[in-house]
């Protein structure tokens, strides 16, 4: 491994400073992808921004909805009791999300920025239309989620700016969501994923969320599925063109963790599961 330094800043001012002036500076949060990536030598940083000293970044705050800091870890995520009841599909991925060891340093901005199309925590965010905050030295924004990611390990993040946080909006009551995963083996990353949220009223979908994971560049809303469901009753017929539609949507590759053909069969039987396991 090349050498590197590595800073703590202790505020968020100075670290979007240090990311600004210093050329090729990477950020690191629990560094369960990045030191992976420097050691494999895909990438070589000279300098390594740690934002573990920011304490801010790290809190979780239930206020009606929820603001979550980038630097919360899987686990303060699994552990937080009320954003469990309120998001309960946001610690259904999270349990998921590799071990307890990684679970425990991971944080879901990490998750997030590294933008892998099989990221744990990007589908039920992706369901729950959560926003993010991006900060520079200089400006602020806010946006949906699903315009974060852009490609394999690409966001639209500019080179001097952060994630600081994720909102939700307040949990709608008649809302129901479940994540589905599968990987090689029970702790490994997806060959394929699915988050599925709706709300029933009256028997008929008023609204339908639905984001798959490891089946095409980034992390997919299935937007057209979402449109066939909405305003009708969910019956087997339905359903069962709900999953043509999902697979036609998708675009995996075939890699070595899996056939193409192998993860549009997974999402087609997850659209099902899924619908199925909301629905009773
Ligand atoms: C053994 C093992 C198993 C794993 N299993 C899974 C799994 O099942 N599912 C899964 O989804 N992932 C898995 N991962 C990947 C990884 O653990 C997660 O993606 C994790 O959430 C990354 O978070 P981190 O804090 O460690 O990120 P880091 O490695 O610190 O950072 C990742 C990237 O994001 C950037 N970054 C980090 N924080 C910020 C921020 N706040 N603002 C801007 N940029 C930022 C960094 O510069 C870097 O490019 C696994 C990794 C390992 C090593």
């Amino acid at each position: 491994m090349r050498r590197f330094d590595y800073l703590r800043p202790k505020s968020l001012k100075e670290a979007l400073q240090q990311k600004k002036t210093i050329a090729g500076a990477k950020f690191i949060s629990g560094g369960t992808d990045l030191l992976v990536q420097i050691k494999n030598r895909e990438l070589q940083p000279p300098t390594l921004i740690s934002l573990r000293s920011i304490p801010e970044l790290a809190t979780i705050e239930i206020n009606g909805g929820a603001r979550i800091g980038a630097l919360a870890t899987i686990s303060d995520i699994i552990q937080h009791n009320e954003l469990g009841l309120n998001y309960p599909v946001l610690v259904e991925a999270a349990r998921r999300l590799g071990s307890v060891q990684i679970r425990n340093v991971a944080t879901v901005g990490g998750n997030l920025c590294n933008c892998s199309p099989s990221a744990d925590m990007a589908l039920p965010l992706l369901v729950l239309e959560a926003k993010v905050r991006l900060r520079t030295a200089k400006a602020r924004r806010e946006i949906q989620i699903s315009e974060f990611f852009k490609g394999p390990g690409e966001s639209c993040l500019s080179s001097d700016e952060i994630l600081t946080d994720i909102i939700l909006d307040p949990p709608h009551q008649k809302a129901k969501a479940t994540f589905l995963k599968k990987g090689r083996v029970k702790m490994d990353l997806a060959i394929a994923s699915l988050a599925v949220l709706l709300e029933m009223e009256g028997g008929k979908c008023r609204k339908a969320r639905i984001a798959a994971g490891s089946v095409a560049p980034v992390p997919l809303r299935l937007y057209k599925v979402e449109a066939l469901l909405e305003g009708s009753t969910v019956t087997e017929k339905l359903a069962a063109e709900a999953q043509r539609l999902a697979t036609k949507i998708i675009s995996p590759i075939t890699d070595i963790r899996a056939t193409e053909e192998y993860r549009r069969q997974i999402v087609r039987v997850y659209v099902k599961r899924g619908l199925e396991k909301i629905l009773g």
